[in-house]
C-alpha cells in the first residue's frame, strides 16, 4: 500500500486526551505496516484540560523515546508535540511541532473553538456576528504561524468543527474565506506544511477533512504542501478516511502529499 496511507504524525495518547497508550498505538501502527508514527501530545497549557500536565511531559518524552528504540528497524517513531498557540513553547527539543489554534483571546478570556457545539454557540452569541468570531480565530492563526517554529499548521479551519451539525456561518462567504485564506497564506509563507486532518470525521463531527475544499484549492494555488493525518485519539482510527481525504486533495488539484519520516518530509504521489 502507498506510503501515504502508512503514516500518521498527529497522534494523541493517554498522556493527553487519547484513549490508548503510546505502546498500543505503536503496536497498531506496526500491524498496519506503517513506515512512520509520530506522537504529538498536546503540549502543556494551563487553560486546557485536554493538554498534557507540565509534570507529565518528561514521562511522555521518555516513553516515546523508549518505543523508538524498541521499534528500531521495524517502524520509525517520531517525538512530536502539538503546540497550542496561546501556551509557552516547550523548552525541550522535538522532532517536529504542529502549530494549532484551539483557543483565541477575547475580552480577557480564552475562547475554545472545538469544545462543543453548545459552547461554540454561546461564543457566537457573545460576538453577535459569526464572521467576526471566525475573523478573530483566523487572526490568531496568522499571528501564531508568523512566530511559530512548527513545521506543520494543524487543522487550519478548526473554527468550523461544528458548522456541519449546526450551521452558523457560510464557509463560502468572503467574510469567512478572506481571513481563512490570509491565515493559510501566512503558514505557506513561513514554509509550514498544511495538515489535512480527518480527526473530526473519525469522531462524527464532519463529513470532510480540515481544511475545506475552497481553502485546499487556494493552498494548492499558492504552492503549499500538504500532509495527511487523522489527529488520532484511538488506535483503530490511525488512518481514518485517508482514502476520502486523498481523493479530495486530487479534486483540489494536488498530485502529491508529504509523509514525515525520521529523515524529514518525503514527497509521495497521491494514489489515483
Ligand atoms: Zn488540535
Ligand atoms: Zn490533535
Amino acid at each position: 500500500m502507498c506510503e501515504l496511507f502508512r503514516s500518521c504524525v498527529h497522534t494523541h495518547s493517554v498522556f493527553c486526551d487519547g484513549a490508548d497508550t503510546p505502546a498500543a498505538m505503536a503496536q497498531a501502527a506496526l500491524a498496519m505496516d506503517f513506515v512512520s508514527l509520530g506522537f504529538s501530545g498536546h503540549g502543556p497549557a494551563l487553560y486546557d484540560s485536554a493538554a498534557m500536565a507540565q509534570e507529565a511531559e518528561a514521562d511522555y518524552r521518555a516513553e516515546v523515546l523508549r518505543l523508538r528504540a524498541a521499534y528500531d528497524g521495524r517502524l520509525e517513531i517520531l517525538l512530536g508535540l502539538e503546540h497550542d498557540s496561546l501556551s509557552p513553547y516547550s523548552p525541550f527539543a522535538y522532532d517536529y511541532l504542529i502549530e494549532s489554534v484551539h483557543y483565541f483571546p477575547h475580552d480577557g478570556d480564552f475562547l475554545c473553538v472545538d469544545f462543543s457545539a453548545d459552547e461554540t454557540q454561546r461564543h457566537l452569541e457573545r460576538f453577535g456576528d459569526p464572521y467576526a468570531y471566525c475573523r478573530s480565530y483566523f487572526a490568531q492563526c496568522a499571528l501564531a504561524y508568523d512566530k511559530s517554529p512548527a513545521q506543520i499548521a494543524g487543522h487550519l479551519d478548526l473554527v468550523a468543527k461544528f458548522n456541519e451539525l449546526r450551521p452558523q456561518f457560510d464557509e463560502d462567504d468572503p467574510r469567512y474565506l478572506g481571513p481563512a485564506l490570509e491565515a493559510a497564506a501566512c503558514a505557506i509563507a513561513r514554509g509550514m506544511v498544511i495538515e489535512v486532518n480527518t480527526g473530526a470525521m473519525a469522531r462524527g463531527y464532519r463529513k470532510r477533512p480540515y481544511p475545506a475544499a475552497p481553502l485546499l484549492r487556494t493552498v494548492h494555488e499558492l504552492g503549499g504542501s500538504v500532509i495527511l493525518t487523522s489527529d488520532c485519539h484511538s488506535a483503530p482510527q490511525l488512518t481514518w478516511a485517508y482514502g476520502e481525504a486523498a481523493a479530495l486533495l486530487r479534486h483540489c488539484g494536488f498530485q502529491e502529499a508529504l509523509v514525515l519520516r525520521r529523515d524529514g518530509f518525503h514527497t509521495v504521489p497521491l494514489p489515483r
